[in-house]
This record gives C-alpha cells, sequence and structure tokens, in this order.
C-alpha cells in the first residue's frame, strides 16, 4: 500500500530526470536526514553516498548551519540586493574572495549571486559576452568546452554541455565547438590538445572556454591530470580568452582543497559555485569574476551587466553559505580529507582487484578529495548495470544512485571515519551480491 505521501506524488509531482510512467513506480520517500544517513518512512535508515546531489559536504543537519539559517530568519529572510544590500551578501563576498584561488597574473575580486549551479554558469558566460562586447570586441560571443562536459540544464547551460544530455533541444543553443566523445582516459592529452588548437584557431570569434575543473561529474566522475588544466590556461593567456571553472560540483573542499583549481595552482577569469556552497540547505550560487572583467562594466547604466534574478543574494542563503566557509575554516574540516581519501582509495581499488569486483567488471578505481569512483565495464550513461548494483546496495542499507555504470562515493568531507568505514563495507557487500548474483544468472543460462 502506497502512503499518503507517495499517493500525492504520484497524483501530483513532476519529479525531474523521471519519466511518467517510471514515476508510478514505487519510489523511496524520505522523512529526515542526519549527518550522513537519510531515514525512508517505511522506517530504514540508510547511508547516503551521493549527497543529494552532491551538495551534502558537511552532513545533513549541521547545528551550526542551522542556527545559521533560523538566525537569519528571525531578522531578514529576504530583501532584493536591487538598490540597496545586506550584511550576509557582504560578508559572505568577502569571505569568497579571500579564500578564491589565488596568483600573481590575476585575482577574482567580485562576486555575483544567483540561486543554483546553471545560472551561476549562465551568468559566467553574460559576463563573458558582454564583457567583449563593450570594450571593442564584439565578435568574441563563442565558448568552447570539453567532451563530455556538463554545465546545467538553461538553455546557455545546456549549449556548452555535451549533447547527451539534451537531443531535441539542439536546435535552439547555440553552437559550441567540442571534441569527439572520449572513453579511453589516455585520450586526455589529445582532447586538450585538440582544444587548445581551436582555441588558437579562433580567438577572435572566442569569449571563453568552459571547464569542470580536474573532476567531470555528470559525465561519470571523471578525472583529468592537473598538468592539462595549467596548459589551458597558459593557452588562454596567450590568446587572450576567458578560462571559466565551473565548480559547481568540485567547488567548496569536495576535491580536497577548497578549489579544485587549486589543486592545478591556476586562477580563473570566471569561477561558478553552488551546491556544496550552502552544505546543500538551500538553493545558492555565486559568479566569481576577475578585477579586469569587473572594470569592462564601469560607465553609465547601459553598460551594467544585464542580469539579476529576484533571490539574488538571499539572505538565508548567503547566511548558511558564509556559515558553511566558516565552519569549514574554523573546525579544520579540509585538513581532515587526506586521511578519509586513503580509505576512499584503498576500499575502491580494492573492489577493483577483488575477485567480485572482476565478476561484476569493476574497473578505473579513481579518487580525488572526498570523490570517488570505478566503472562496471562500458556501458556509458543508460547502462543498467550499476543500477542493479544500486539495488543490491540499499538492500544493505547503503544509497548509492549512480551514473549509468559509474558508482561513486561524495561523502560528507567531514564525515566520521567509522561511518566512512561502514559505508565501504556495505558496498564492497553490494558488489559482492551483485557478482553472485551474475554468476547465478550465468549457470542457469
Ligand atoms: C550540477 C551542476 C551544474 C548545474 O547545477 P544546478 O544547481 O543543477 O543548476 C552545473 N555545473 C556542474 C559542474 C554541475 O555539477
Amino acid at each position: 500500500m502506497p502512503s499518503e505521501i507517495s499517493r500525492l506524488d504520484q497524483a501530483y509531482v513532476w519529479r525531474p530526470y523521471t519519466s511518467s510512467e517510471d514515476h508510478e513506480k514505487q519510489t523511496m520517500v524520505f522523512v529526515g536526514a542526519h549527518g550522513c544517513k537519510v531515514q525512508l518512512e517505511d522506517g530504514r535508515e540508510l547511508y547516503d553516498a551521493t549527497g543529494s546531489w552532491w551538495t551534502n559536504n558537511l552532513g545533513y543537519a549541521h547545528p551550526r548551519l542551522q542556527n545559521a539559517l533560523i538566525r537569519q530568519t528571525q531578522t531578514m529572510p529576504h530583501i532584493a540586493l536591487a538598490g540597496g544590500t545586506h550584511r550576509v551578501a557582504s560578508e559572505l563576498a568577502e569571505e569568497l574572495i579571500a579564500t578564491a584561488p589565488k596568483g600573481d597574473a590575476r585575482r577574482l575580486a567580485r562576486v555575483f549571486y544567483s540561486d543554483n549551479g546553471s545560472t551561476s554558469v549562465e551568468v559566467a558566460m553574460k559576463m563573458a559576452v558582454q564583457y567583449w562586447a563593450q570594450n571593442g570586441q564584439e565578435k568574441r560571443i563563442h565558448f568552447l568546452a570539453l567532451p563530455g562536459s556538463y554545465h546545467g540544464d538553461t538553455l546557455g547551460a545546456m549549449s556548452v554541455s555535451a549533447m547527451d544530455f539534451s537531443v531535441c533541444f539542439t536546435p535552439l543553443l547555440f553552437q559550441t565547438h567540442r571534441q569527439k566523445e572520449i572513453v579511453d582516459p589516455a585520450q586526455w592529452d589529445a582532447a586538450f590538445e585538440s582544444l587548445i588548437e581551436e582555441l588558437h584557431a579562433r580567438k577572435d570569434e572566442l569569449a571563453g572556454v568552459i571547464v569542470e575543473p580536474i573532476v567531470q561529474g555528470a559525465a561519470g566522475m571523471r578525472m583529468y591530470p592537473e598538468s592539462l588544466l595549467r596548459r589551458l590556461r597558459l593557452a588562454c593567456d596567450e590568446t587572450d580568452t576567458f578560462l571559466i571553472a565551473d565548480e559547481v560540483f568540485t567547488g567548496v573542499g569536495r576535491t580536497g582543497p577548497l578549489w579544485a583549481c587549486e589543486r592545478a595552482g591556476v586562477v580563473p577569469d570566471l569561477l561558478c559555485a553552488s551546491k556544496g556552497l550552502t552544505g546543500g540547505n538551500l538553493p545558492f550560487a555565486a559568479t566569481l569574476a576577475t578585477d579586469r572583467i569587473y572594470e569592462g562594466f564601469r560607465g553609465n547604466m547601459r553598460r551594467a551587466l544585464l542580469h539579476g534574478h529576484t533571490y539574488t543574494g538571499n539572505p538565508l542563503g548567503a547566511a548558511v553559505a558564509l556559515e558553511t566557509l566558516r565552519t569549514l575554516r574554523e573546525d579544520d574540516v579540509l585538513e581532515g580529507i587526506p586521511e578519509r581519501e586513503v580509505l576512499l582509495r584503498e576500499a575502491f581499488e580494492g573492489v577493483v582487484r577483488s575477485e567480485a569486483g572482476r565478476r561484476a567488471g569493476a574497473q578505473r578505481a579513481r579518487t580525488c578529495g572526498m570523490i570517488a569512483a570505478l566503472d562496471l565495464g562500458d556501458g556509458g550513461y543508460y547502462s543498467g548495470r550499476g543500477w542493479q548494483v544500486h539495488e543490491f546496495a540499499l538492500q544493505k542499507g547503503l544509497l548509492l544512485r549512480p551514473l549509468g555504470d559509474t558508482l561513486y562515493f561524495v561523502p560528507p568531507l567531514n564525515i566520521e571515519v567509522s561511518d566512512l568505514q561502514a559505508m565501504l563495507t556495505l558496498f564492497e557487500g553490494a558488489i559482492a551480491d551483485f557478482a553472485a548474483h551474475l554468476a547465478k544468472e550465468a549457470a542457469t543460462r
């Protein structure tokens, strides 16, 4: 018997990435979340390896973030950031700039707020295009992106994302140059080589190059060498093109340092942050820009950036984002990552080496900070293998939600080591169950 919540969901809700037919299937009903665990209406409690679409970097229901939210609710839940300002938007901007990637060549100096990852990307692209338009290079309106890129679901963000996600919308999107899809990690060099060649060939018409630094999330937690990001930065300098770092997933500590760009010692011209920025508590985003870009908008009202959302700089989101950054700093959260990364790496590599892992097709174990992943073959995004392991994991009390045949962990950065170990043991068990299931299937065939 479906519960009342399920009944209402099935009658009225339209959930993301769910066909209307799939929507009629029984789904999990979440009733609570604490730390690295979620509670279901049927009484089950699950360890959550997915962090609610990669946002939960300090654990669910973190008391500091809750208190910051309550305080701000009582002071001023919302006020438009137009024709006025407020304390938390200002203090958060200072904190973001103070902790942004740093280098000699350029400085991220300004913060523009919006509501989600896609809009933070839209803002970055519009800043780039409008900058060139009003600074004498109006032909610079195009973007380059990497194969397998994912930058969001709005039309502009889709235009710089890989086509897998947007086939029927293709005619509506602006043209973005992208190389052929790559599968073999050894092809990263060639992908960057080709991107850089294109950058030199078309520099007069390019507004920017957009990348997910070091880790491509939605493409299946694909990781590329830091040296390639440095090479791209250099090529952007040589061609005077803006490098846009989409740190919506990789930012706020996910890869180890606060920003993945720091791993490569790279300072982008524009940086997008969202997902973990509020610790997964509120929809909120920031786009950071260099002094140079900001200065390009000096002049009368016609030269102002033509962008703004109703909830731009929402005080609740800003207060929780500020508290998230302060908590990361004051609780030395990032310092605890290397120890946890070793556990993730050893467990994922162990699965690939194990007999069960081999039978399950597990390969390409990889980690980067608090991200660990492996693939079950080469089935890609619509492969069913990952979902089979997801089912076995659920039975054991672990929530996985794969990306096709890619299985991954993105636990809270501050997860208790004992909890992480318990989750990894459940993961190993789920792989073993899947391997046993495959063996049984093969025997009856
Ligand atoms: C999730 C994601 C986005 C889009 O963020 P939304 O909040 O879902 O709009 C953009 N870029 C990257 C790298 C992401 O992982």
